[in-house]
């Protein structure tokens, strides 16, 4: 899709305040580290590794930022939950999250990646908690839904839809996989809408 395709690596920050201000609008991407993130992220940019830059060494902490083609950021965030990692470490990940999904002026809007095995889990509620307070709206994927059978996907989904609305209207979720490349076109619709921008409103939208 126009909005995602040709995204190109721009600059990684360590800490929100790292972030150049002047970035524009940005969208950001959060999730359990190995919930598919960088998979998903790659096969909505559709031509490239791009989101595995996050995962080299030195960049996993880092919050790394990616120009879009419209011009605003997609901003992948530090995966989090790794089991061994020092306490100081995890803490120094929650106070990133949550001083950038709470007070990043920027942030447009966020899309929260969740193993559809695994949804809404301990630190998914936490990031939701710092996010949800800004009024602003979150689209989350359940990714590997190749994983689970149609009628588990469809209870999952019904589940995750019903304690997301019951927490915020502004909160919507849809199933995806990366390997099937299956809710590919569902989830640049409902992030392009993020932007206030429906993709029929992109001529090469289709493309
Ligand atoms: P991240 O740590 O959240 O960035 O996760 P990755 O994108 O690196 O994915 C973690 C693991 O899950 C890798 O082994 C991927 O191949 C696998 N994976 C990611 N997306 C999917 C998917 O849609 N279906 C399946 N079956 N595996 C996936």
């Amino acid at each position: 899709m126009a909005l995602f395709r040709h995204a190109t690596f721009e600059i990684s920050a360590a800490k929100p305040s790292g972030l150049p201000p002047s970035l524009g609008s940005e969208i950001a991407f959060a999730g359990r580290s190995n919930a598919g993130k960088s998979s998903a992220i790659n096969t909505l940019v559709g031509h490239t590794r791009l989101a595995f830059v996050s995962k080299t060494p030195g960049r996993t902490q880092l919050i790394n930022v990616f120009r879009m083609k419209n011009g605003a950021a997609l901003v992948d965030l530090p995966g989090y939950g790794y089991a061994d990692v020092p306490a100081r470490v995890k803490a120094h990940w929650q106070n990133v999250l949550a001083a950038y999904v709470s007070s990043r002026q920027a942030l447009k809007a966020l899309v929260l990646i969740m193993d559809a095995r695994h949804p809404l889990r301990p630190l998914d509620l936490q990031l939701l908690e710092w996010y949800l307070p800004t009024g602003k709206p979150v689209h989350c994927l359940l990714t590997k839904a190749d994983k689970l059978s149609r009628s588990e996907q469809a209870l999952t989904l019904r589940r995750v839809e019903a304690q997301l609305k019951s927490a915020n209207q502004n909160a919507s979720v849809q199933l995806f996989s990366s390997l099937k490349r299956e809710g590919v076109e569902e989830a640049e619709g409902a992030i392009a809408r993020l932007f206030g921008n429906p993709p029929s409103a992109d001529p090469v939208a289709s493309d």
